[in-house]
């Protein structure tokens, strides 16, 4: 979308610094940006089934077949049941998760809160969402 900035200009007065929470478009893009930084964690909603090596990856906690949460954290990606039963999945590399993305993000101040978001606190255990 192109935008005229004719209705940007201000006075010499006003001041250059504009914080996030007073400018709901700097908000919404720092909400949405990328997550960065060595402690970074990223999620991903995986409706389908996975087949690891062949092998469709099964929940030891409840035998679900699909519908997971994958975590990205550094070089670990972890597989989340709805169930709430996580665990490390090394056959997942970064390369593969970075493989899935779809480039949309939503920020969370933390994992646990964008794990809760998503359904996977274990509050919908037993269930497939999607
Ligand atoms: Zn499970």
């Amino acid at each position: 979308m192109t935008r005229t900035t004719a209705h940007r200009s201000m006075p010499a007065s006003t001041p250059l610094t504009t914080t996030v929470a007073s400018d709901p478009l700097l908000q919404l893009q720092n909400e949405t940006a990328p997550p960065s930084g060595p402690g970074a964690s990223r999620c991903l909603d995986h409706a389908d089934e996975l087949a690891l090596g062949g092998i469709p990856v099964i929940c030891p906690a409840c035998k679900a077949r699909r519908d997971w949460l994958l975590i990205n954290q550094g070089r670990n990606v972890y597989v989340r049941c709805r169930c709430a039963n996580e665990w490390l999945e090394p056959e997942i590399t970064r390369a593969d998760f970075n493989a899935m993305v779809n480039g949309q993000w939503t920020n969370y101040p933390t994992l646990d809160a964008a794990i809760t978001d998503a359904g996977f606190d274990g509050s919908f255990g037993g269930m497939y969402l999607t």
